[in-house]
């Protein structure tokens, strides 16, 4: 990323929302369930799969979690009514982590038990490092009864090796990840390259340990080594999955549904898009262009 970039990212809060809104558009769907659907039924027509998510994060009031449940209620019914290939993924800290960790873990199992009614399943994300053992722990309690629970590593921690050598031997999927929050060097990797090679590292550990990976990634050159690991260990088409997020490099989206492998992209919705799309304009290496862009359109 270029000094410039770097500044303007550093600057993103203070650019004005209604133009962080218009540059990262793309990256969500819309503020509405039919928003969503309408994506996911492009997204489905292209041969990709997806996964909704329920913008919203860090709620400190139990009503809006509740909201968030009863809003995943309704994705699982439109769903099938819809016809549409979607799964779900969930943030737990807009489901009440912050406020009670029972409370969370009973809100998840109401959205494991709709998912469940629906032949469905439901990934749980992975946030900053604070969430990462209760995350871990409402996942250990719930896929067991469940059976339909996955979660998400995150290559840039230190502990991922030994999370993974922790998960069931039989049943667990997990989505591997670079990781985006800014998590100190006394437990994350900050090399770039450093973080590829434990991304490399866990996903084999994964395949050899039989979870079935969700390989997570827009870099080529991880995918790359991904297909490699996938050839090595004679996985069928149906043992894993690539995952890419709504708005970023369609031609490689399209690369991979082309060479036969499946391909699931992330797609949010919400009125609570901003903590989301300032995440995604950090990695976006051509921010400056974007942004600058849209201020000069001056709408
Ligand atoms: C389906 C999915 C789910 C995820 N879930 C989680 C999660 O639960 N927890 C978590 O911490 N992280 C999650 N992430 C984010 C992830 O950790 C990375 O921050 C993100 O994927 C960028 O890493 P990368 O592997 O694509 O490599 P990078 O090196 O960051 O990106 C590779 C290339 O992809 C392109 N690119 C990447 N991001 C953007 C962007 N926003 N806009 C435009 N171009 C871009 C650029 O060309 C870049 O050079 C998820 C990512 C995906 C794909």
């Amino acid at each position: 990323m270029s000094a410039f970039n770097r500044l303007l990212v550093a600057g993103l809060p203070l650019v004005p929302k209604f133009i962080v809104g218009k540059v990262a558009s793309r990256y969500v769907a819309g503020e509405t369930l039919d928003d969503a659907l309408r994506v996911v039924k492009v997204l489905n027509s292209e041969g990709a799969m997806a996964t909704i998510d329920v913008l919203g994060e860090e709620v400190a009031e139990r009503e809006k979690a509740l909201a968030a449940v009863d809003e995943y209620l309704r994705v699982f019914e439109a769903i099938p009514a819809h016809g549409v290939d979607s799964n779900v993924s969930i943030k737990l800290t807009l489901l009440g982590l912050k406020i009670d960790e029972g409370f969370c873990r009973d809100n998840v199992e109401r959205i494991a038990a709709a998912a469940k009614a629906q032949g469905n399943f439901v990934r749980i994300d992975m946030e900053d490092n604070t969430c990462t053992d209760p995350t871990l722990r409402i996942y250990h309690d719930l896929q067991p009864r469940y059976g339909n629970l996955g979660v998400v590593l995150q290559a840039y921690m230190r502990r991922t090796l030994d999370d993974i050598a922790q998960l069931p031997r039989e049943g667990a999927s997990v989505r591997i990840c670079k990781g985006i929050y800014v998590e100190p060097r006394r437990i994350a990797w900050k090399g770039f390259e450093t973080v590829r090679a434990n991304y490399v590292r866990a996903l084999e550990k994964m395949i050899e340990n039989g979870v079935y990976p969700a390989i997570a990634t827009h870099d080529e050159y991880l995918v790359c080594a991904a297909q490699a690991l996938i050839d090595k260990h004679g996985l069928h088409r149906e043992q894993y999955e690539f995952q890419m997020l709504l708005g970023v490099d369609e031609e490689l989206r399209r690369i991979l549904i082309a060479g036969g492998h499946r391909l699931r992209v992330y797609v949010p919705y919400g009125q609570d898009w901003y903590p989301y799309s300032i995440r995604r304009l950090r990695e976006n290496p051509e921010v400056a262009r974007h942004v600058l862009r849209a201020m000069l359109s001056g709408k």
